[in-house]
């Protein structure tokens, strides 16, 4: 069921529709049943088996039960699996939920608990990784640290590149030949299987918060996880029993929405490059963050990352007071958290998306994110200026018009 033949516009389109010919259907159908009806106790009991031990139902059998397995679900699962050059995919009804299941399942299967969480990390997963909740112990370490850092009770290495906020490349590569053995999971978020594909530079576990970009319209909270045949099955075993699945609604939006990835993508990152050209040169942005704009020292735009994405996050000379001022004052960007969907948003990660991260790793009062959409670039950037003039009081003569 594989179309790795095709360029990837064609597999965004086509992937994970192979078995609709045959149903008869131009649409991928919802299947909403939480239960199916059962041939007899044995094929039911077995397929419930093989489902249970991470695979697949078996055609006897059936799919038994919605928690174990789902066939909306499944063909995004596939479509994403094969976008990201992975041999399997798993979903989840979050993204935390995914990061929640790997981490579970990388402890289960290794028999041991720490987890070497490289920073800067998205907010939730720092704090997920840090409360103790799942058991695991974590070290927190920079990329040039993971060689020294990796110890024999290592159980796997988390990183995020670009990560969430400060958009800092991480070489996937360089982590994993420094990680001894240990599997990598590379949270793919910001820049999605269509501009970067952690697994061919050897990752285990690519994870996007398909909430983002995969979704790119606001309107689906999941998660997905791209790996191997076996590591697919840990995480199925997982999901089986912690019951963190992908609702079948959802599924097909996301599956929908991968069609328009590559276009939307590019289109949003042509935005953003336009945006934060024109950011670098305003007096009050002290400093721009987007993907090389520093002049990419480790030389990754080109060999890990096709491209630059279309988050940016900027330091205001103005430090918070401004910042609070600024996300009050656009009109067109939406003040509020998330990102990577066609309409753009601004929100200050200190306060809210890193508000759980340990101080000494909270990103800086001074920074605000924007995630560029799709409006028309003149508009953003004439937004932008709007609510960044606005700041600094200038001195109204006292018979002066405020209309
Ligand atoms: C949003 C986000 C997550 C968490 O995903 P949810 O779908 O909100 O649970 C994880 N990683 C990154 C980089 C994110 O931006």
């Amino acid at each position: 069921m594989t179309s790795s033949y095709l360029q990837l516009d064609s597999l965004a389109v086509h992937a994970g529709r192979e078995d609709l010919a045959e149903l008869g259907v131009h649409a991928p159908p919802i299947d909403l049943s939480s239960t199916s009806p059962l041939p007899s106790i044995e094929a039911g009991g077995l397929s419930y088996e093989a489902m249970a031990g991470g695979g697949t139902p078996n055609a006897e059998g059936g799919a038994v039960y919605a928690r174990l397995w789902n066939p909306t679900v499944a063909r995004f699962e596939s479509a994403l699996a094969q976008l990201e050059h992975a041999e399997s995919a798993v979903a989840f009804s979050s993204g935390m939920a995914a990061m929640t299941a790997a981490v579970l399942a990388v402890m289960k299967e290794t028999g041991r608990r720490r987890i070497l969480a490289v920073r800067p990390l998205y907010g939730g997963t720092d704090h997920l990784l840090a409360s103790g909740l799942l058991g695991a112990e974590v070290t927190y370490c920079s990329a040039p640290e993971v060689a020294a850092s990796v110890r024999p009770d290592t159980a796997m290495i988390v990183l995020e590149t670009p990560a969430n906020p400060t958009l800092d490349l991480v070489d996937i590569r360089a982590v994993v030949d420094a990680a001894q053995g240990v599997p990598v999971l590379v949270d793919n978020t910001f820049a999605t299987p269509i501009l970067q594909n952690p697994i061919d530079l050897g990752a285990a576990m690519v994870l996007h918060s398909a909430t983002k970009y995969l979704g790119g319209h606001g309107d689906v909270i999941a998660g997905v996880i791209a790996c191997g045949q076996e590591q697919a099955a840990a995480l199925r075993r997982v999901r089986a029993v912690t019951g963190g699945l992908l609702h079948p609604l959802g599924a097909y939006l996301l599956h929908r929405g991968l069609a328009t990835l590559p276009v939307r993508v590019r289109a949003q990152q042509e935005n953003a490059r336009r945006v934060a050209a024109w950011l670098e040169t305003h007096p009050s942005v002290s400093r721009v963050h987007y993907p090389g704009i520093d002049g990419d020292p480790q030389g990754l735009l080109g060999r890990q990352m096709k491209g630059t994405g279309a988050v940016i996050s900027m330091d205001l000379r103005g430090g918070y007071a401004q910042a609070e001022h600024v996300t009050l004052a656009t009109g067109l960007f939406t003040h509020a958290v998330s990102l990577g969907g066609v309409d753009s948003l601004i929100q200050h990660p200190a306060a809210l998306t890193h508000r759980p991260v340990a101080p000494e790793a909270r990103p800086a009062a001074s920074l605000i994110r924007l995630s560029i959409g799709l409006e028309d670039p003149v508009d953003l950037i004439a937004d932008l200026d709007r609510a960044l003039a606005t700041h600094h009081p200038i001195p109204v003569p006292a018979t002066a018009s405020h209309a």
